[in-house]
């Protein structure tokens, strides 16, 4: 199909898809035909850029997941195009620069910092630097920029194979990942500092093969994904049942501090036999004897105590 017509397609779609997952397979299909082009400078005056920046926040996670990831590639395609023409972007478009790769052969050779080319300096041609690069006039800005890039190269080697992904790749992924958490969040602001962080913990974290596995056979995996993807999404199971537990304790120690009312299906009503039931708990007698359990069936209204 050409762009012309995924275009259109999308178009007639596009609404829908904003509002309901009810068209989801055919937005899919549509969108994965559209990610097979490459970005191209005619696109930049067409309205598939403007579906596309739309479904970025579709309903549904996959169809935004994957606009974004499409918007995002065809911007940094965009930038290239117009460092090499000279000329300024198109308006409204900022954030992250194409990272170089590293030629190490052996791994961890060389760190991210050493691999990062520089913007162009002003001096070397009298042509509008590209609106990117104004998060690089900052020497210091740069230099924080390629620290964090490190730090996900860091916590990403940590449990890296080697054998089956070359440093390269390695390098080029945290370099293209800070590139996403930039476009995303203000660059070194406390949000894409905390994002990254939780995304370190998720990248490094030794049980988590799976999320590792899937940003290097994933297509949909992407960093323009990582950065939005829920926790839920990103997290080892042994993660996700750690920060269970500690959402527990933290409210189960509420519970007791306040005596606060809990839904809970942990008791069965006598009268109506649901499960549904409302609870708070009292220290009714002296410390030492357990606490008086005050339960209300949220099903028939039923009160008793345990
Ligand atoms: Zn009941």
């Amino acid at each position: 199909m050409s762009i012309e017509k995924l275009q259109k397609e999308l178009g007639r779609h596009r609404d829908t898809a904003m509002k309901s997952d009810s068209n989801k397979d055919v937005v899919m299909e549509l969108l994965e035909a559209v990610s097979k082009y490459t970005y191209d400078s005619s696109y930049a005056s067409m309205p598939i850029l403007k579906h596309l920046r739309s479904l970025r926040s579709a309903h549904d996670d996959e169809i935004s997941a994957l606009a974004k990831s499409i918007y995002s590639n065809w911007k940094s395609a965009n930038k290239l195009i117009s460092t090499r023409k000279e000329s300024s972007p198109a308006p409204g478009d900022s954030g992250s620069s194409t990272p170089t790769s590293a030629s190490a052969a052996s791994p961890a050779a060389h760190a991210p910092a050493h691999n990062r080319r520089a913007a162009p300096a002003a001096s070397d041609t009298k042509a509008p630097r590209p609106a990117g690069a104004a998060y690089f006039d900052s020497d210091q800005i740069s230099a924080d920029r390629n620290r964090i890039a490190r730090a996900i190269y860091t916590s990403l080697s940590r449990h890296h194979d080697w054998a089956q992904i070359s440093n390269d790749r390695l390098v080029k992924f945290s370099h293209d990942l800070e590139g996403a958490l930039a476009n995303e969040f203000q660059p070194l602001s406390d949000a894409y500092k905390s994002r990254m962080r939780a995304l370190a913990l998720d990248l490094g974290d030794a049980n988590n093969e799976q999320l590792r596995n899937r940003i290097w056979n994933d297509p949909y995996c992407t960093p323009a994904y990582l950065v939005t993807a829920k926790a839920q999404d990103l997290a080892s199971d042994s993660m996700k049942e750690q920060r269970k537990l500690r959402l527990e304790k933290t409210r189960n120690e509420l519970h007791e501090a306040k005596g606060i009312d809990m839904e809970s299906d942990d008791f069965l009503c006598p009268r109506c036999g649901k499960k549904r039931v409302r609870y708070s708990q009292q220290q009714t007698r002296s410390a030492d004897e357990p606490m008086t359990t005050f339960i209300t069936c949220l099903e028939c209204g039923h009160k008793w105590k345990e």
